[in-house]
Parts: C-alpha cells; structure tokens; sequence
C-alpha cells in the first residue's frame, strides 16, 4: 500500500497494523524524495542514519505515537552531525554539534529527520526564491512558488512525501507557504517551543510550529515540539496541554471574530468567494461571527519591516567568517576577511535587511524608527488583547491570493512584503496562528487564517478540526511523482 499523501494518524496505523515496516516506511519515503527531486524541497538528506534507526525501531518496537514516522526537519533547525545551511551560502560547510531542542524533543518521541529542507535564505522571504540552492517548485503547478520561507518543509508535505514538516514563523513563514501548497500549519504562541538551536533571524518574533496535512496531525507534533527550555529566555514556563484532547467537541457556539479593518474588497473576488464559503460553513457547525476592532492592524507590516530586519541585523552579525560556516579565501587582514565573507556569503535579500536593520538601529534614527515601531507593535498587543475579550478566535484570508509564479515578484520587495499582511500581526503580538486549505482558485489552493489567543492553541486545533472534518480540502492533492 502506497505511503503517499498518507497523515501521521494513518502511517502510525499501517504500522502498528504491521501493513509496513519501519525500514520499508524509511525506504519509500527516500523514494518518493527521489521521484520528486524535481521540487527541489530537500536541500540535505539523512538517509543511512533514518534507515539505522528504523531497523532499530522494527527490532524493538516503541509503543510512543510518533515512533518510526518519517518528519521533514527546516534547515534552520542545528541538527547535529548533519549540514545544516539556513539556505545560505554562508552555512554551506556548518555541521552543528548540537540538535536544537525541537529537534531533540521530536527525535525522542520516535520522529525520524530524513532530511534538511529548502529555505528562504535566514527565513527571510515568502516564495523561497532568496534560497541559496534554488527555488523549490509548488507540486501544484511546477512554475509557481511554494511560498516562503518555509517552502521546502510546505512542498515536502504537499507532494506527499512526508506527513510532516517543521517550519518556523517570524512573520508568516508557516502559514503563507501553507496556504500557498493547500496544507496544514500552525504557528504556536511565542515562547511555546524552545527557540534554542534554531537559527536566529528576528528573535523576538521567530516561533517553530509543525507542517502537516490535518489540524489533527499539527496537534500530535505540537505535543512533543512544546517544551520549558532553561537554554532559552523566552521559553514559557506554562502547563502544556495534551493538544490532541479537545479537538472533537463540537465547536458551537464559538465566537469567531471578524477583523473590519481588513478590507477584503481589495483582494480578488475569488479570494473573496472562497472567505465567504468558509464563513457559512462555519456558521453551519455553530460558530457566531462577530465585528472587531483593531485599530493599528494596518501598520502591520511596516512595523515589522523595522523590528524584523533590525533583530535580524544584530543576530547576522555572528557570521563573519571566524566562528561559523564560511570563509573568504585569502584576504589581507582582519577587515578584509569580515567584508569579503559576509559579501560572497549572504544573498541580495538578507544584505538589504542587515542594511535597513543597522539604518533604524543608527544613533541618530534609533528613537523614530525602531522605538516607534515598538510603541506601534504594543499598540497592536493591545488592540488582540481588547479584541480576545469578546471572541474566541479571529478568522481572515492567510493570503491575499493563490500561489504565484516563480519570477514575477522579483523586482518589487514591498509586493512580497505584502504577500504576508494577513500573517504579520499574530507574530507582533505573539499570539497562535494557523493556517487550512478552505478552497482552490483556478486549480491552486488557498488558505484560512485562524488567530487564537495567548497560549489557546487548543481552541485553533478544535475549530481547525471541526471544519476538516465536514469539509474535504485538506484532502486534495495534486499531481505529483508517486
Ligand atoms: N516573509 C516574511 C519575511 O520575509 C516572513 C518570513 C518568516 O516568517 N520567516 O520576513
């Protein structure tokens, strides 16, 4: 029986059934990666290592849920002993020597990294074609973008070849690509899941969260990626639920707010049609809209186009040829080394950020830019806080449209900016965030935004849930190499 487009839930199954063994799942899944090379999703693989540890697993079998089941791992996750780039020429050598804590915590519940996925370089992006090893190709349509910048993590899932990925979110990475390759993605509250490890772009704001196919299978992973980490500071210290727990009661009565400063009238009429599908389906399970409020939301995207690149200006500052990855060849002194690796080692896209992030870090423009830009992202705090009191959950578009093609964003950075207006705002507030296929507009899908508040992940996966069980979305797949 093929193992394609298969969930967690139902590979666990097949398992347990003995239907396959755990050698075998390793196996086809390598060969499905084979058969879509094409998508360019992977950028490293973990082959003999998945294999060694799948014979172990059908030597001794474990009784843990997620044992043997194959996991697509982001390549800004340290994995140790196995490359780990950020999709940048600079770490194209760096082997960490720890695993992050994501990882770890996966790996001990059984996962099985098979291999390192393609990344907007430094996460920075949302069409994955700032990587440094190419673009990765959308299964739905092989000249568009899978979105970014977990986009190698969303094609991997999409075509089928792994129930899950990790992915991480610092303004949308999660869900835009999610919604983007007619996947499942949710982006946790800030501080759920250890940040130590990964590879650092916007701190304040970068939140790792599972890729899979159902609400379902995101809650089996969020079990186990969500941990207190003393090695990280912004670790939450808070009670972590069994996620999988609620998420069959009935979702009547839930107050789904809907945001009136998001102007759908400007998106197009598809994007529209397929809102107001999901609205009314909703409606039919028993949810309750009502109108909020959030005053700030549109300035969004600019606030965040300061904090981001200036926490991503201080946090790349690490890389200068001394202590990790890349190298110049030759140069004539300490200077020289500095400027050549940093110029041969980052892309067009990450140089532009660490020179707007030292720009609003600048002595004389530090108070109008990036103080304002805090005061205006606590505005916006403020603005879910009000809100949350009277709904349960914020439902919008995830993107403003389908999949687009490679290229034709290129030129314009602030059109790609946009690509992420929807998504922004939960990660200025650090609030939970996912993201379902609800729809498909001319053969590609598209994605439905759910906002949850501080730390209620619960209540997402339970709406999230409720609506793929009566809809079929998140079923459909495309054509791809089997
Ligand atoms: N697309 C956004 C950016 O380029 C968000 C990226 C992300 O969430 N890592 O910054």
């Amino acid at each position: 029986m093929s193992i394609q487009f298969k969930t967690i839930k139902q590979l666990g199954k097949m398992l347990n059934n003995k239907e396959i063994s755990h050698v075998e799942l390793i196996q086809e899944t390598f060969s499905l990666i084979t058969k879509n090379n094409h998508l360019n999703a992977f950028v490293t693989l973990n082959e003999q290592e998945s294999l060694k540890k799948a014979e172990i697993l059908d030597k001794s079998p474990s009784s843990s849920t997620l044992a043997g089941i194959p996991i697509a791992q982001k390549d800004l996750f340290c994995t140790k002993d196995l490359r780990t780039t950020c999709g940048s020429n600079m770490l194209s050598n760096f082997i960490p020597p720890y695993s992050a804590t994501v990882i770890e915590n996966l790996e001990n519940a059984g996962c099985i990294s098979v291999g390192k996925t393609n990344m907007d370089e430094f996460a920075m992006g949302s069409s994955n074609e700032t990587s440094f090893y190419g673009n990765v190709q959308n299964p739905w349509g092989l000249n568009l973008v899978p979105g970014g910048s977990s986009g190698g993590s969303a094609a991997a899932v999409a075509a089928g070849i792994v129930p899950a990925a990790s992915g991480t979110d610092t303004g949308g990475s999660i869900r835009q690509p999610a919604s983007l390759c007619g996947i499942t993605g949710l982006k946790p509250t800030y501080g759920r899941i250890s940040r130590w490890g990964m590879i650092a772009f916007a701190s304040s704001l970068d939140q790792a969260g599972p890729m899979t196919r159902t609400a379902e299978d995101c809650a089996l992973l969020l079990n186990e990626m969500c941990s207190h980490d003393e090695k990280d500071t912004t670790s939450l210290d808070e009670k972590i639920p069994d996620f999988t727990k609620n998420i069959n009661s009935s979702i009547e009565g839930l107050k789904i707010g809907l945001v009136k400063e998001f102007d759908l009238s400007k998106l197009d009429t598809d994007v529209v049609k397929v809102f107001e599908e999901s609205k009314k389906h909703y409606e039919s399970l028993g949810a309750k809209f009502v109108e909020i409020s959030l005053p700030n939301i549109s300035l969004s995207v600019p606030t965040y186009y300061v904090v981001a690149p200036a926490e991503c200006s201080s946090n790349l500052s690490r890389f200068d040829g001394v202590k990790f990855g890349k190298r110049c060849e030759n140069p004539k002194d300490l200077e020289e080394l500095y400027i050549q690796t940093r110029s041969e080692g980052f892309g067009d896209e990450v140089k532009r950020r660490i020179l707007i992030g030292s720009y609003v870090l600048s002595a004389g423009f530090y108070d109008a830019y990036y103080k304002k830009a805090q005061q205006v992202r606590r505005l916006i705090k403020n603005d879910f806080d009000s809100a949350f009191k009277n709904v349960d959950v914020i439902m919008s578009p995830t993107t403003r449209g389908a999949a687009f093609e490679a290229g034709s964003k290129g030129d314009d950075p602030i059109q790609m900016y946009l690509e992420d207006l929807f998504t922004i705002p939960a990660n200025l507030a650090g609030l939970p965030a996912m993201s379902i296929p609800n729809g498909m507009i001319e053969k590609k899908p598209i994605g439905l935004q759910l906002i949850g508040n501080f730390l209620d992940e619960s209540t997402l996966l339970r709406a999230a849930h409720n609506y793929q069980i009566t809809t079929d979305w998140h079923l459909k797949t495309p054509e791809v190499m089997s």
